[in-house]
């Protein structure tokens, strides 16, 4: 045990209650939680401001001065307790709402302070409200610091355990801590990157000596952060390529075939880019694991379908999994289509097959005569056997776990088959790199030719007149409508209130027209009927949540109409509207919202409305929300990060993966003497985190 695991409860002004308690609201147990415990902001204290410099403009002011005046104002909840503070420049009001006896009990006229805080302007007086206030010690009378502040809970405060409290115990923890801190870089890293030192940089995100030292403390430790993530990622690509054979695929006749006489268009040069990154793959005699990044509608069901052929040519079998029964169902319908063409036997197996037609399929498989198995994760199941997987593609949608990919993987012990990993969602490099950071990476960015983006705007619930006059028009041309209510958990009852009274008011606008409604508390079946309904043309209006989200694929609808549009998140709202414009209409999405709209809701519809890139969106919502809140992305340990922040640390990320890259390139054992730092560290997070235990 290290003096970093000793338990805060053996801190000076800590005991067992605020021990436990600590624990309970910030998960800090031990000295080394401490010490990680990185404040979020610094309150700059470096210099006093005469009140005459002040300006409303401020974010936060020190100043000296004594309060001359107690004055108690208004009644009831209005009731405020206003002090004079003067200096030899000027007054300015100091305001408190709360706390007001305790305030006059206190602060003392006639006393000089040190207060803190943000200014505020009324009429023609500058006040600041809720000011920190001190006496003057020879602690902070030369001001000359940046002041720490870290997150705490209301809980906490409660118990007199504020951010304070936090900076005191962590300086006294720093301090006893200094001479054990080890350095976790090697000497050569630090150099050639520029990077702080440890020590130095442990006391720089606490305590800087000014704004230089806290920005290169924040680098080094987000640069450390990034880098032993990365170290990992690449660690576990080295060890996976140099333990899995890959069966070598090569015979290509029925792959000529079919493009000579069967492909239904030609491919865009993004696609043939991705086969041939793929086939050099499946030909190298190593396991592939290759994550494929494309957008809604950019072409990936052929792009898998062209691989699955080198394989079934050469005599193995694949497989592809999709995270829904709708959308397993349509992967198999479309590939069905190519199949017939070139005599493959395709078949299809998910959660609601019947066991009798279960039967010849597991056989067919078993025996090598059924060549592509399209299905949920149904195809995990342990009577589910292959003759010999070759290829196994996963829909991913982030919805499959690690452990998922790697069920799929085991299907083939004798040699494991290559793996393929679609995601319609694009997400950001960043992102990529750290949730698939293990993975090749092969991106479609084109959208095949002809396709006519599709028109988004932005109407406000107010002019819903012409939005219906515009859904009429559609209508009477030929084309069907998605009308999408948003629905969550939260809000479950409203949500689905507000989506029957839209359905009825839409059925009230438009009598004559056949109407489909689908949402999550429907029976299983009773959705399918209504959906395949819609698919097939007898409605032309689908009124549903976002189950339609996943799957669907009628390229006669040409109109998505999203309702409280401001409630989705981007990512959503993108997916949504790829529904639409899968045909040869021109395609149209139209967000509606209530009148006020906030500054975030604001960026999201914008960012729709300029852009149909995913990529692009999704680079906005991860300004915007974090790596946390993107789609899916929750569940993943790899993100949480301490310090680094993926929407903004993209630069030192791509700095991080390099070095890391560089380093087992050189030192692949991590063998050298210089690289034993980084082999404690290993072993000291493998004590500490799950991620690391996967890895050797
Ligand atoms: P996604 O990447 O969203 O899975 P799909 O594979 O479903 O996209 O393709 C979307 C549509 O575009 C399909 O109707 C498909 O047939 C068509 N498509 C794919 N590639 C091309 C291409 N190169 N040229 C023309 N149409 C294409
Ligand atoms: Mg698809």
């Amino acid at each position: 045990m290290s003096y970093f695991d000793t338990s805060i409860e053996f801190l000076k002004g800590v005991g067992p209650q605020r021990a436990a308690l600590l624990q309970k609201e910030l998960n800090l147990f031990t000295f080394g939680d401490l010490i990680q415990h990185y404040p979020f902001r610094h309150e700059d204290r470096t210099r006093f401001y005469k009140i005459r410099e002040v300006k409303e403009e401020m974010p936060h002011v020190q100043l000296k001065g004594k309060i001359t005046d107690f004055q108690i104002i208004g009644g009831g909840f209005k009731k405020r307790l206003v002090g004079t503070l003067e200096d030899e420049t000027g007054e300015l009001e100091l305001v408190w709402f709360q706390g007001i006896n305790w305030v006059m009990q206190k602060i003392k006229p006639g006393i000089e302070y040190v207060v803190f805080g943000k200014p505020n302007r009324f009429g023609n007086k500058l006040s600041i409200a809720h000011p920190e206030i001190e006496p003057i010690t020879s602690g902070n009378e030369r001001g000359g610091f940046l002041q720490p502040v870290y997150p705490v809970t209301e809980k906490l405060k409660a118990r007199y355990v504020d951010s304070k409290f936090l900076a005191r115990l962590i300086a006294d923890v720093l301090k006893s801590a200094q001479p054990q801190v080890r350095e976790t870089l090697p000497a050569s890293i630090l150099q050639n990157n520029k990077l702080l030192d440890k020590k130095t940089a442990l006391a720089g995100i606490h305590f800087p000596k000014d704004h230089n030292q806290l920005a290169a403390a924040r680098h080094r430790l987000k640069f450390e952060e990034l880098f032993y993530i990365q170290l990992r990622l690449i660690k576990m690509k080295l060890v996976r390529q140099e333990k899995f054979k890959g069966i070598v695929f090569s015979d290509t006749a029925i792959l000529t075939k079919f493009y000579k006489e069967h492909l239904p268009f030609p491919l865009t040069e993004a696609q043939k880019r991705v086969i041939r990154e793929i086939y050099a793959d499946m030909k190298s005699g190593k396991q592939m694991s290759r994550l494929l990044q494309g957008d809604v509608g950019s072409g990936k069901t052929i792009v898998a379908f062209i691989c699955m052929l080198l394989v079934v040519g050469s005599g193995a079998q694949a497989a592809l999994m999709a995270p829904t029964e709708i959308l397993a169902q349509q992967h198999y319908t479309n590939l069905k289509k190519y199949t017939d063409k070139v005599g493959i036997t395709i078949a299809l197996l998910t959660g609601s097959v019947k066991k009798s037609q279960r039967k010849p399929i597991h056989q067919a498989l078993e025996d090598g005569s059924l060549k592509i198995l399209v299905g949920t994760h149904a195809l995990l199941e342990e009577e589910v056997k292959f003759n010999k997987l070759g290829l196994a593609i996963i829909d991913e949608q982030h919805r499959f776990g690690v452990a998922q990919r790697s069920k799929l993987w085991q299907k083939n012990s004798e040699i494991h088959p290559h793996v393929l990993v679609m995601t319609a969602t694009p997400i950001p490099r960043t992102l990529a790199m750290t949730l698939y950071g293990d993975l090749e990476i092969s991106v479609i960015d084109e959208m095949p030719k002809g396709r006519k983006p599709i028109k988004t705007s932005h109407r406000y619930d107010s002019h819903r007149l012409q939005v219906n006059g515009f859904i009429r028009a559609q209508i009477d041309a030929g084309r069907q409508v998605y009308i999408v209510y948003p629905l969550i958990e939260e809000s479950e009852k409203l949500d689905l209130k507000h989506l029957m009274d839209g359905y009825e008011s839409i059925s009230r606008a438009f009598p004559d027209v056949a109407i489909s409604i689908v949402h999550g508390q429907m029976k299983p079946e009773a959705k399918d009927f209504e959906m395949a309904r819609f698919v097939k043309g007898e409605t032309k209006i689908m009124v549903a949540t976002t189950v339609i989200e996943v799957g669907v694929d009628v390229p006669n609808a040409s109109v998505m109409v999203i309702e409280s549009a401001e409630r989705f998140g981007l990512s959503q709202l993108h997916q949504l509207r790829g529904r639409v414009g899968r045909g040869a209409e021109q395609s149209y999405c139209i967000l509606m919202t209530g009148n006020k709209l906030g500054p975030d809701s604001r960026t999201r519809i914008d960012t729709m409305v300029k852009t149909n890139n995913g990529f692009e969106i999704s680079e906005t919502d991860l300004q915007l929300r974090g790596p946390g809140d993107l789609m899916g992305t929750q569940q993943s340990g790899a993100l949480d990060l301490l310090i680094a922040d993926l929407g903004k640390d993209g630069e030192i990320l791509k700095q991080a993966r390099e070095v890391a890259i560089s380093l087992l390139e050189k030192d692949p054992g991590l063998e050298r003497p210089e690289n034993k730092v980084i082999r404690l560290q290993i072993d000291s997070m493998k004590r500490t985190t799950v991620n690391w235990s996967r890895i050797s």
